[in-house]
């Protein structure tokens, strides 16, 4: 549902800006995520930002296409460019966006790391941020 009297917190678009949204409450600070299937999904590690359901607003041109990627979640992405967009897990009551599909400035901040047991054999981590072998980080959205 779009309210057009939200404030408009944050911006975003795929590469090639058929698919377009715009975000009217609170984020989640950003979790980079190694496994496998974000790796895959993403092209590298997934840095993930997080907002209510409610709060998400898309506009596309029938471009944003999604994939059932495991029995309760699908991951969105634009059927033009490409570019990896959401994360939607329908036992969740918030979406997940790719962060570096965000207009800048984004207002939230890389905070920690998870799936380090899936983790790609070509990085290495250099900072000295929390890091989790599975899931387990403890971020939230803030209240408004
Ligand atoms: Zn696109
Ligand atoms: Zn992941």
């Amino acid at each position: 549902m779009t309210d057009q009297t939200s404030t408009v917190h944050a911006t975003g678009r795929c590469m090639c800006g058929s698919v377009r949204y715009s975000i009217s409450g609170p984020m989640r600070d950003v979790v980079a995520c190694h496994c496998t299937e974000c790796r895959r999904f993403t092209g590298s590690v997934w840095h993930a930002s997080a907002t209510r359901r409610g709060d998400l607003h898309v506009r596309d041109n029938g471009q944003l296409k999604w994939f059932q990627s495991s029995l309760h979640a699908r991951r969105g992405f634009c059927g033009n460019c490409g570019s990896s967009l959401f994360f939607d897990n329908e036992r969740n009551d918030y979406m997940v966006m790719t962060a570096g599909t965000l207009d800048a400035p984004t207002g939230v901040r890389h905070r920690t790391h998870i799936f380090l047991a899936e983790k790609g054999d070509y990085y290495e981590l250099a900072d000295d941020l929390p890091k989790h072998e599975r899931a387990g980080h403890r971020l939230t959205i803030p209240e408004a």
